[in-house]
C-alpha cells in the first residue's frame, strides 16, 4: 500500500527583494508502507524541505500530496495536527528537546496532544526508555545528557504515540560514530517491526540498512534505487481510521500541568512577567490613592469655608502676591463691628466675628506647648457652626468682662494632657503665665496637609486684647452676609463705610481688604475639578505605562517561545492546544501579579499616609480598574503573540530565532 504519494511537488521560497528561489522542482514519489527510505544529496539540494513537507511541517507551493490515500490539502490545520500527533513521528538533527522539561516529560509530551490516556493507545514510556537505555535518566534535563542520549530521547518522543511513519532529518548529523551506530540500529529495528522510515542523511554507510536510496540534486530526484530486502512485516500496521481530534475541556488538567511546568521551568521569566503586571497595578492604585486623598482634602477645605462669608482685614495688604504692611493702616476696632452691623442691612444679625491672633505658650500639668491663641467674639461658635464637643463656648458676658476662659482644639488637648480623648473641662492652664480655665473642647476639623485647624486655643476677644495684644486693634473680621444678595456689592459697601468712619479718602481703598469667601470657595472648587482631571490623567498614564510594561515582558517571552510552539505543533499540538496553554499561563501570571500589585499599591499608599502625613484613599474602583486592566492587557499580550506563532507553519516557528 502506498502510504505516501507525491505528484509534481514544487516548493519556492519568496524572499523579500530577491528573486524567488525554487527549492523543489517537480518531485514525483511514492513510498510504500514498511519501506526504509534514505534521502541523500548535497547540502542545499532540498532534502530537508522535502522531508518537512512529507512530515506535514510545511506545505508545498504546488503539487499533490496524498498521505494514506487522502489529499492533504483537504485537511484543516487541526486535522493536520491530529495526523502529526497520531501517525507521524519526527526526529530532528538538532534534537529539539524542551530544555526545561525532564527526559520523561519530554518523551511523554506528545501524549498531552494525542489525548491517549490508556496504555493500549500509546507506548509505555518506561518500556521505551528501557529499550533506548535511558531508564536512569528520566529525571535529568536534556542539558545533562550526551548528544547521543538526547537523540534517543527524541526518538522515544517520536515513538510514544506508535507512529506509522518516522521522519528523521540527519538524525546522526551531530553525533559521534558510536552514537550514530546505536541510533541507526534503533531505526533499523523499528523498521523491522513495521514502521515506515524516511531518513535524510549524508553518510553512505548508514544507507546500507535502507531498503531504498533516493538521491536529490537541485530540487529534483536524481536516482531512486530500491533494495530487494524490503521489510514486508506490515500486516498488522494499517492506517487506523482517522478521527478528528477535537479540543476538549476534559484536558484542561493537562493544559494546566503544561502551563505550570512551563512557569516553574522558567522562573526568571515568570517572575519578570508577574513583576510587570504587579508594577502596573500597584502604580495605578498608589497614584489614585494619593490623588483621591488630595482631592478629598481640598473638598474638606472647601466645605469648611462658609460660603456667605466676607473676610475684612487691615493687618496686611497684598500687592502682586507679596504681603507687606500697607502705607496707610486702618485700625479696625470692636466699635466697627457694631457700626457695620447697624449700618449695613445685608449683614446677618450678630453676624460679625472679630479676631486677634497671637502665639502663646500653654502650660498645664508640667507640659509646655506653643500654639496659636485666637481671641474671637462670642458669636464665633454660632456663625462658624463650630459647637464644642465637650463643655461649652464662652458667652458675650464673659467676653465683655475679659474672663480668663479658654476653649481648646483637640491637638492642644493631646499635647497638654497626653490624650486626645481626655476631658479637660474645669482644668486650669496657663497661657503666657496667665491662668485660664478650660471650659470646652472644639470639634475636630482635621485638614491635614494644610494648617492644622485643631492646633489652637480660643479665648474671648476682649481678654485677648487686654492680656496679650496690648492694643484694641483687631486682626480681621468674619462678616456673615444674608443669603441672596450680591456679596461683592456688600463688600464694597463695607469698604466705603469703613473708610467713612475712619475718615480716610476714597483713594485709600487699599487700606482695607475684603475677601469674598464664596470666590475662594469657587476657586477651590475649580482646583478640585482640576484635580479630578489630573487624577484621570495620572490613572490613564499609569495604566499606559503598566500596560506597556506588561506588553513588553509578555511579548519578549512569547517571541522567545516561538521555537517551543513550533516543536509542540510538530509533535501534534493543534492551535487550540497552544492557545489554551498560553491563556492559562497568562491568567496565572496576571492574577498573581494583580493580587501582589493590589497589596503593594495599598502598602505604598499606607506608607505615604504614615510618613508623608498625607491622606491617601484607596477606592474599590481603583482596585477593580487596575486589576482588570492589567489582567486584560496581560491576557491580550500573552496570548496574541502566541496565537501569531501558532499560525505559522510548524517548521517556520521551529526555525525562528
Ligand atoms: P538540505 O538539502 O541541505 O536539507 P534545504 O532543504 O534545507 O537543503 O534547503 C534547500 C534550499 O532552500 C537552500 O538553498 C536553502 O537556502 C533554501 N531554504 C531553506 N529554507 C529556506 C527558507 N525558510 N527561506 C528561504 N530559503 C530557504
Ligand atoms: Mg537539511
Amino acid at each position: 500500500m502506498n502510504v505516501i504519494e507525491l505528484k509534481d511537488i514544487k516548493k519556492t521560497y519568496h524572499l523579500l527583494g530577491e528573486v524567488d528561489v525554487p527549492v523543489l522542482r517537480d518531485i514525483d514519489l511514492t513510498i510504500e508502507q514498511g519501506e526504509f527510505v534514505a534521502i541523500m544529496g548535497q547540502s542545499g539540494s532540498g532534502k530537508s524541505t522535502l522531508l518537512n513537507i512529507l512530515g506535514l511541517l510545511d506545505k508545498p507551493s504546488e503539487g499533490l500530496y496524498k498521505l494514506a490515500g487522502i489529499e492533504i490539502s483537504k485537511y484543516s490545520n487541526n486535522e493536520l495536527a491530529a495526523l502529526r500527533s497520531h501517525y507521524l513521528g519526527f526526529v530532528f538533527q538538532q534534537f529539539n528537546l524542551l530544555p526545561k522539561l525532564t527526559i520523561l516529560e519530554n518523551i511523554t509530551l506528545p501524549l498531552v496532544y494525542s489525548g491517549s490516556k490508556n496504555v493500549q493507545q500509546h507506548e509505555d514510556p518506561s518500556k521505551l526508555l528501557e529499550m533506548l537505555e535511558l531508564s536512569e535518566r528520566i529525571t535529568h534535563r536534556p542539558s545533562e545528557i550526551s548528544g547521543g542520549q538526547q537523540q534517543r530521547v527524541a526518538i522515544a518522543r517520536a515513538l510514544i504515540n506508535k507512529p506509522l511513519i518516522i521522519f528523521a532529518d540527519e538524525p546522526t548529523g551531530n553525533l559521534d560514530t558510536k552514537s550514530t551506530k546505536e541510533i541507526i540500529k534503533i531505526l533499523k529495528n523499528l523498521n523491522f517491526s513495521g514502521v515506515t522510515i524516511v531518513m535524510v542523511t549524508h553518510e553512505i554507510e548508514l544507507t546500507t540498512y535502507a531498503t531504498r536510496i533516493i538521491k536529490i540534486q537541485d530540487g529534483l530526484i536524481l536516482s531512486d534505487d530500491k533494495n530487494e530486502s524490503k521489510n514486508s512485516n506490515t500486516s498488522e500496521h494499517y492506517f487506523r481510521q482517522f478521527k478528528h481530534k477535537s479540543f476538549s475541556l476534559a484536558r484542561i488538567k493537562d493544559y494546566c500541568a503544561q502551563a505550570f511546568v512551563s512557569l516553574i521551568g522558567n522562573k526568571m521569566r515568570s517572575i519578570l512577567s508577574i513583576l510587570g503586571v504587579m508594577i502596573g497595578v500597584a502604580s495605578l492604585i498608589a497614584m489614585l490613592a494619593v490623588g483621591t486623598g488630595a482631592k478629598k482634602s481640598i473638598e474638606d477645605q472647601v466645605s469648611g469655608l462658609g460660603s456667605n462669608l466676607l473676610m475684612v482685614s487691615s493687618c496686611l495688604s497684598q500687592k502682586q502676591g507679596i504681603f507687606y504692611d500697607a502705607g496707610t493702616r486702618m485700625r479696625i476696632l470692636e466699635e466697627d463691628i457694631r457700626d457695620l452691623e447697624a449700618n449695613i442691612s445685608e449683614i446677618e444679625d450678630d453676624g460679625i466675628v472679630g479676631y486677634i491672633t497671637v502665639r502663646g505658650q500653654v502650660v498645664a500639668k508640667g507640659n509646655n506647648y506653643n500654639t496659636r491663641i485666637e481671641g474671637v467674639s462670642s458669636n464665633f461658635s454660632k456663625t462658624r457652626g463650630s459647637y464644642p464637643v465637650l463643655g461649652r463656648f464662652f458667652t458675650k458676658d464673659e467676653d465683655n468682662l475679659r474672663m480668663r476662659v479658654a476653649v481648646l482644639g483637640k491637638t492642644v488637648v493631646r499635647e497638654i494632657f497626653g490624650n486626645e480623648n481626655f476631658n479637660p473641662v474645669g482644668e486650669y492652664i496657663k497661657i503666657n503665665r496667665i491662668n485660664f480655665q478650660v471650659i470646652g473642647v472644639l470639634p475636630i476639623k482635621g485638614s491635614k496637609g494644610w494648617r492644622d485647624e485643631d492646633d489652637k486655643v480660643l479665648i474671648p476677644l476682649n481678654t485677648a486684647m487686654y492680656r496679650f495684644a496690648g492694643s484694641k486693634e483687631l486682626c480681621y473680621l468674619d462678616v456673615q452676609i444674608k443669603n441672596t444678595v450680591d456679596m461683592n456689592e456688600v463688600g464694597e459697601d463695607i469698604k466705603t463705610r469703613l473708610l467713612f468712619t475712619h475718615r480716610l479718602p476714597s483713594s485709600e481703598r487699599d487700606a482695607v481688604r475684603v475677601i469674598n469667601m464664596a470666590e475662594v470657595q469657587a476657586a477651590m472648587e475649580a482646583m478640585g475639578k482640576a484635580f479630578s482631571l489630573l487624577l484621570g490623567s495620572i490613572a490613564f498614564i499609569s495604566l499606559l505605562v503598566g500596560g506597556i510594561g506588561i506588553m513588553n515582558i509578555m511579548f519578549v517571552s512569547v517571541s522567545e517561545r516561538t521555537k517551543e510552539i513550533g516543536l509542540r505543533k510538530a509533535i501534534g499540538a493543534s492551535n487550540a492546544d497552544i492557545l489554551f496553554q498560553f491563556i492559562i499561563e497568562s491568567i496565572f501570571i496576571c492574577c498573581v501579579g494583580g493580587l501582589i500589585g493590589v497589596t503593594v499599591g495599598a502598602g505604598i499608599s499606607f506608607i505615604i499616609n504614615k510618613f508623608a502625613d498625607w491622606d491617601t484613599i484607596i477606592t474599590p474602583f481603583s482596585i477593580v480598574l487596575g486589576f482588570n486592566f492589567s489582567v486584560f492587557i496581560g491576557l491580550i499580550f500573552g496570548v496574541w503573540p502566541a496565537r501569531k506563532a501558532s499560525l505559522l507553519n510548524p517548521i517556520d516557528a521551529l526555525r525562528h530565532d
